[in-house]
């Protein structure tokens, strides 16, 4: 066992998500003298290392979910009021008033905000943005690894690998995929067996989230990873 998921065993720190079902509420009641001070953390809200809420281990609507509408952010203002939207309505007004007024063309209208449960994009990523960025990396990378790839090439790619579960900022992500690597050693003979593999162990992810299974065939990873769909739609 590795350092890391050594120490997390033996401090017994981490807390898995409860179920997304759960109807706790968002509440982190206060300690008292007489009974042992835990902390009862809200839905989907996880424990990390060092005993606090684990921000990089919660997606950012289970954050956003236990904070009181109506709070403000640290410039102190209020993100969701209505003040800074009627603003910015009037002022694309006044931009398509001008553009008609001096001929010009009109301006387009903005990209549409990132929806509210996932974390504006100047922000730091929650744990989807992060993993969703990795699995891009990892699967990307094992679409073009070589078909024969050298001794050289294979020890950077169980090298790669391995690091994972020592430096991945989610402690339990990291935990639990160590322990899936261990089981399931890398297959770094070549970019099929790769893929293949790498396919799996996101699988595994993807059940204990709930998420559907992935078709693991070299056609179909090459197709979300390299090639693209046969109907041109990303060429
Ligand atoms: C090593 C690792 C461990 C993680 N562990 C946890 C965890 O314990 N708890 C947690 O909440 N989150 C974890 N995550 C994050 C989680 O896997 C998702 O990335 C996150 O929930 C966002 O999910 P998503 O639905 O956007 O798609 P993702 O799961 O991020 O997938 C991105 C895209 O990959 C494609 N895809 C899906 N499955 C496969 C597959 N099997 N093979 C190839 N391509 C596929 C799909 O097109 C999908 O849209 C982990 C991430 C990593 C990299």
């Amino acid at each position: 066992m590795h350092d890391l998921a050594r120490l997390l065993m033996a401090t017994n720190v981490i807390h898995h998500p409860p179920s997304p079902m759960s109807s706790d509420p968002p509440t982190i009641p206060p300690p008292t003298n007489d009974t042992p001070v835990k902390q009862k953390l809200p839905p989907g809200m996880v424990m990390g290392p060092d005993g606090k809420p684990c921000k990089i281990c919660t997606a950012f609507r289970n954050v956003r979910r236990t904070k009181q509408p109506g709070s403000t952010t640290k410039a102190g203002t209020n993100p969701s009021s209505n003040s800074s939207s009627s603003s910015s309505k009037t002022a694309g007004m006044a931009a398509t008033m001008a553009a008609l007024a001096n001929g010009t063309s009109i301006p387009k209208k903005a990209e549409p905000a990132v929806p509210s449960d996932q974390p504006p994009a100047h922000c730091p990523p929650d744990v989807e943005v992060l993993g969703r960025s990795t699995w891009t990396f990892l699967h990307t990378t094992a679409a073009y690894y070589p078909e024969k790839p050298t001794p050289h090439q294979r020890a950077n790619m169980i090298s790669l690998i391995r690091a994972l579960p020592l430096l991945y900022p989610c402690s339990n992500c990291a935990l639990d995929f160590g322990e899936d690597v261990k089981v399931n050693p890398p297959d770094v003979s070549g970019r099929v067996g790769l893929s293949r593999w790498l396919c799996e162990r996101h699988n595994e992810v993807n059940a204990k989230l709930g998420k559907e299974r992935f078709d693991c065939s070299l056609e179909k990873t090459d197709e979300r990873w390299k090639d693209g769909p046969r109907d041109g739609s990303c060429d």
